[in-house]
């Protein structure tokens, strides 16, 4: 055998298992097709948060006034930012490389394929095949941008992610289908910089996942911000022929016609699983995900998966934690398995939306009987300060045991609040724990400590 290990894809699911299989002492190849970290550093998490922050600055600039500075009215270059966003995506794909040395794994550059005895054939960026061997193969390739048949996507004016973070020049007016995290984050990225923004979703909600007292007010903050929200909505073909795109979308009130400069299909992803060698093997597949048990093995022993490719949550932090537990595992350590109702999700639009665990619906549904805290951002010394203080926080807790079951926050800066729900249901915290635990002021964490509060009518600031 030529490896212990070998990975196929860099991405946050790929590159991470790499470097804890070298921690373990397995000697670990990696391979990639493109550009070290996948998409989550080259075309999803980074580059997005880039954009974001421009924009962010952009709006500040705008704002100064509300600082008690003197009016200012910024000004930026299209390209500069598409520029900006791509050059933080580059420097973090040279880290990767640097961590690639520094761990001692071996890149390999090409296009893998699994082959059944345990091997994986590599073809060069010139058609050369080289053909490797491990005591075990990690698959980690990732996922692209779901097309729906009646939204094909030219590249043009009907776009995916890709094609968004890197347009040569900006759209005056854009339709973005789907409201998930991806949709919503352009968005409202391409709205604060002066695009028109027409947002279309099929559910009755935007970022159905959330609390839906969460999307119901993120609708109306995105709204207040300019952005038109169709939900209920979904677009059933659209028309490239003439300058921009047509789209006609069905809504509860009849088709109506859309018109932009461009079309986001945003509208999910679709795992890789074509042309690697899947079906040779014999490693299995169901709804286009590679199924794998609890310790990601597939159906074949000596093969397994992780990451957007496997059914579990789409999430760069997800696809790495799977990895570490894979190759831990195989060290034959003592492991627990993942818990996926703590699994955090972020959307990093303005207000930013952060949450763990269950939804009051959800809670309810599963027959908790239920306390329920709820903060304003506007109660928050901190938040009235930055002059941020749209936005709240909900917290659920099971009214016999005191569980923590559910955190739901919409504001400025909570997707670094989450964290601290992340780890207090890891603990198996009460809310009186929240309650007793001593948050820094003046701090918006502090609206935590609040929000559990008042669920047992505890609440100092309301
Ligand atoms: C616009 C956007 C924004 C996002 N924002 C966030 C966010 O804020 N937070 C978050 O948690 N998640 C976010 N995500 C999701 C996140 O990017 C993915 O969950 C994550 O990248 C999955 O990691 P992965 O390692 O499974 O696969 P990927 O990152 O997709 O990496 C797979 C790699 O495998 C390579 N590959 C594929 N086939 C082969 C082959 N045959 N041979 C060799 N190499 C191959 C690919 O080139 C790629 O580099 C975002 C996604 C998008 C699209």
């Amino acid at each position: 055998m030529n490896y212990d290990i070998i990975v196929i894809g860099s991405g946050p699911g790929g590159y991470v298992t790499a470097i804890r299989a070298a921690q373990l002492g397995f000697k670990t190849a990696i391979i990639e097709k493109e550009n070290l970290g996948g998409i989550c550093l080259n075309w999803g998490c980074i580059p997005t948060k880039a954009l974001l922050k421009s924009a962010q600055v952009f709006h500040y600039i705008n704002h100064a006034e509300d600082y008690g500075l003197n009016k200012v009215e910024a000004s930026f270059e299209f390209p500069n930012v598409i520029q900006r966003s791509r050059g933080v995506a580059g420097k973090m794909s040279k880290g990767i490389e640097f961590l690639m040395k520094k761990n001692k794994i071996d890149v390999i550059l090409g296009t893998a394929k699994v082959q059944p005895g345990k091997k994986v054939s590599v073809t060069d960026k010139d058609g050369k095949v080289t053909e490797y061997s491990a005591n075990h193969i990690i698959i980690a390739t990732g996922a692209r941008s779901r097309e729906l048949p009646n939204l094909p996507q030219d590249g043009k004016k009907v776009i995916g992610y890709r094609q968004a973070l890197s347009l040569p020049e900006q759209p005056k007016s854009m339709i973005v289908v789907g409201s998930g995290a991806i949709g919503v984050e352009f968005a409202d990225f391409y709205n604060t910089m002066g695009t028109k923004v027409t947002i279309v979703e099929f559910m009755p909600n935007i970022v159905p996942v959330e609390d839906e007292e969460i999307s119901k007010h993120l609708e109306k903050s995105l709204k207040k911000s300019g952005i038109e929200i169709m939900t209920n909505a979904s677009v059933e073909s659209v028309d490239t022929t003439g300058e921009g795109v047509k789209a006609n979308v069905k809504t509860a009130n009849g088709n109506i016609t859309l018109e932009a400069d461009i079309l986001l299909s945003a509208v999910g992803i679709a795992a890789n699983i074509e042309n690697i060698g899947l079906e040779e093997v014999g490693i299995q597949t169901d709804k286009g995900r590679v199924l794998v048990n609890e310790w990601y093995e597939t159906s074949v022993p000596g093969y397994y998966a992780i990451g957007d490719i496997i059914p579990t949550q789409a999430l760069a932090h997800v696809a790495s934690a799977e990895g570490i537990t894979c190759v831990e595992k195989i060290k034959g350590m003592h492991v627990e398995k993942i818990d996926y109702g703590n699994i955090p999700g972020c959307t990093y639009c303005h207000p930013e939306v952060a949450s763990v665990g269950l939804t009051e619906k959800q809670a309810k549904e599963k027959g908790y009987e239920i306390k329920v805290g709820k903060f304003p951002l506007s109660a928050s010394g901190k938040a009235t300060a930055n002059g941020n203080t749209d936005g709240f926080i909900k917290v659920i807790f099971d009214a016999k045991y005191g569980e923590w079951l559910g955190c739901h926050m919409i504001g400025d800066g909570v997707t670094d609040m989450v964290a601290e729900a992340v780890v207090a249901r890891k603990l198996e915290t009460t809310g009186h724990e929240i309650i007793k635990s001593i948050h820094p002021h003046p701090t918006v964490s502090e609206a935590i400590m609040e929000a559990a509060a008042a669920a047992y009518g505890e609440v100092i600031h309301i």
